[in-house]
């Protein structure tokens, strides 16, 4: 494996860490603007929730955004 092909493995993992697994809602990023105009970078994170839920008729740990929850896209284990 290459380095870059490595490289491009870990960050898929790192942005996978804060996704919803049901709609793929995941970080979007823009700017802090202060009133003097100042801009910063930020980022937002989705609120994932991990939850045990049943897929495929086997209890998982899924992790689910609080909006997928909400509206009973996922079953409770
Ligand atoms: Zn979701």
């Amino acid at each position: 494996m290459k380095y870059n092909d490595l490289h491009r493995k870990v960050r898929e993992e790192v942005s996978s860490m804060a996704k919803c697994s049901i709609c793929g809602k995941g970080v979007v990023f823009g700017q802090n603007v202060s009133h003097s105009n100042r801009k910063t970078n930020r980022s937002w994170k989705p609120n994932i929730r991990k939850v045990k839920a049943i897929v495929d008729g086997t209890p998982t740990t899924v992790a689910v955004c609080s909006r997928c929850l909400r509206s009973g896209k996922i079953t409770r284990a």
